[in-house]
């Protein structure tokens, strides 16, 4: 890394999470007495490398401004440019930042979703591409072993060797993201990786922790409540 390494965080959370059931978009849910976002948010916050981290939210979201924001110390700022897909958002959010950022700065895109990140991932996940000539993102190799479906029925055992699961947050130079995101953009992509790989360039795998891992269902809900410290597991949710 040097000096003029500039660092900027986007967190999309423009998302319903209609698969968690719960009343309020997922990123509100309360999680260890916060909103779910908050979670993520302090652990950007904490990291003096990253300038401001900007939140993605949905057009017409109406809590956020309801909720006391003083904690972030002005180091987080909502932008509102939700869009029909994930990749939308993220999209609509780097063209928002146009203005304040150059094509050199690091961008990295984080899920509201994934409320246990921890400064220090956020710092390993720098540390190891700053001088990287592509970016990457923080991922785990594949533990178990991995079948193929259909209708309820294993058809294949797939070899899990080199297989990775990825998360966020995902790094990469602010210049190259929108070229990728841009020209991915008729495609279906869950992940910024994926548009820069479409693009013949390979981000870096950097070793993560299974803690951060994306809530997506209730039970993954009991169990972040648990890792916070909240209420014990409940072995009738799980
Ligand atoms: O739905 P899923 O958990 O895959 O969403 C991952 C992240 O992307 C969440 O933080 C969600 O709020 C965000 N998202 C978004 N805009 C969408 C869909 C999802 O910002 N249209």
């Amino acid at each position: 890394m040097t000096i003029d390494d500039k660092f900027v965080a986007i967190v999309p959370a423009a998302g319903s999470g209609a698969r968690l059931g719960a009343p309020l978009p997922k990123q509100y849910v309360e999680l260890a007495r916060q909103p779910m976002i908050y979670h993520c948010l302090r652990a950007f916050a904490q990291v003096d490398r990253i300038d401001q981290t900007y939140v993605l939210l949905h057009p017409d979201d109406s809590i956020w401004e309801t909720l006391d924001r003083t904690c972030f110390a002005g180091r987080v700022t909502a932008l509102r440019c939700g869009g029909e897909t994930r990749a939308d958002t993220v999209r609509g959010g780097l063209a928002m930042l146009g203005r304040s950022v150059d094509a050199d700065h690091w961008v990295l895109v984080h899920d509201a979703a994934r409320p246990l990140i921890a400064a220090a991932a956020i710092n390993t996940l720098i540390d190891a591409l700053a001088r990287d000539a592509v970016g990457g993102l923080l991922a785990l190799p594949v533990a178990d072993t991995v079948k193929r479906e259909q209708d309820g029925r294993v058809v294949q055992t797939v070899a899990r060797d080199h297989l990775w699961l990825a998360q966020t947050p995902q790094m990469f130079h602010y210049g190259l993201l929108r070229e990728a995101l841009a020209r991915a953009a008729e495609h279906s992509i869950t992940d910024e990786a994926q548009a820069v790989e479409a693009m013949g360039l390979k981000p870096r795998l950097v070793h993560g922790d299974a803690r951060n891992f994306k809530i997506t269902y209730p039970q993954d809900l009991a169990l972040a409540e648990s890792l916070l410290g909240g209420h014990p597991l409940d072995k009738e949710i799980l």
